[in-house]
């Protein structure tokens, strides 16, 4: 990967995305080749909004990798509370550390704070806008059970405030994959997305019923809805509970569609679907920690 920063999945070409998940499957077989490799290096966790699985992952990944983390805990607990902007937050964090993992409520946050520092950046989530390490462990996953060419992929859910749909999307243009994104009307893709992926030649369809498309389908990427990034409560609750995947709705699917989901669930997946063969989305969580390995391993 010829890149200094991970901001957006736009970044990616598919050679980047092959050269991580190879790397990703090289550890993941032998976990030992990782140890000490980045003896002594450290990464910096400035997370501003929740997170269990990206920072754990994270944590997980450079300790296998012989690094630590440094980690300025909650917005409660740092100096954010005291008024501090991001950009001094990030030049400070810096100084501590070989490469930062920043989550961040507002989109555009991981870009500005990358003006300002020199060691690499993530993007662990930037509002409403990307989630580019999210992608690239979804794909890993994508690759494991169906490959990632000649596929039929259905992104369901919060289409419009999902970040992790909006890196999605972008990442799957790289490759052979017929994409069907389902959701109510008021949760579209945002314009901005839908216009890039037309210019990028991808094969799109918009569906309001899942119904349309299921039987067609390799892969089902369901999505909670962003209840955060509504503007009002109002609007949320008139999409709340719009749509529920259990194993009645999944008697139509192919038998080895994966069912996935970045999590947290709320409702959206009934727990009566994690003990069939459809559910990956834990076994796609775990994917986080190889994935984040080979990442830190070519971004340090
Ligand atoms: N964990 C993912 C994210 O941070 C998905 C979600 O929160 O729904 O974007």
């Amino acid at each position: 990967m010829r890149h200094d920063h991970l901001l957006t999945a736009k970044q990616l070409s598919r050679e980047d995305v092959e050269t991580v998940l190879d790397r990703a499957a090289e550890f993941d077989r032998d976990p030992s080749a990782a140890r000490e490799r980045h003896a002594g290096e450290l990464l910096g966790l400035c997370f501003f909004e929740p997170s269990t699985r990206t920072k754990m992952s994270f944590e997980t990944a450079a300790k296998r990798l012989g690094a630590d983390v440094v980690d300025m805990g909650s917005v409660e607990s740092s100096s954010v509370k005291k008024g501090e902007s991001l950009a001094d937050t990030v030049r400070v964090v810096e100084g501590y550390a070989d490469a930062l993992v920043l989550r961040h409520p507002k989109q555009g946050a991981a870009k500005m704070a990358s003006e300002y520092v020199d060691v690499p950046v993530v993007n662990a989530g930037d509002g409403a806008g990307h989630h580019p390490s999210q992608t690239l462990l979804d794909l890993y996953t994508i690759r494991e059970h169906a490959g990632l060419d000649d596929i039929s992929v259905g992104i369901m859910g919060d289409l419009k405030y999902g970040r992790t749909v909006h890196s999605l999307a972008h990442a799957l243009t790289n490759f052979d994959v017929r994409q069907h994104f389902v959701s109510p009307e008021s949760l579209r893709l945002p314009r901005s997305v839908r216009y890039d992926l037309h210019e990028s030649g991808a094969q799109v369809r918009e569906h309001e019923d899942l119904e349309d498309v299921l039987p067609n389908l390799d892969v089902l990427y369901v999505t909670r809805i962003q209840r955060e990034r509504f503007p009002d409560e109002d609007e949320y609750e008139a999409v709340a509970g719009e749509y529920s995947i259990t194993p009645d709705v999944l008697e139509r699917a192919k038998d080895d569609l994966s069912v996935m989901h970045p999590l947290p669930r709320v409702d959206e997946i009934a727990p009566e679907v994690d003990d069939t063969d459809y559910a990956t989305y834990f076994e796609q969580a775990h994917n986080g920690v190889p994935v984040r390995m080979a990442l830190l391993d070519l971004l340090l």
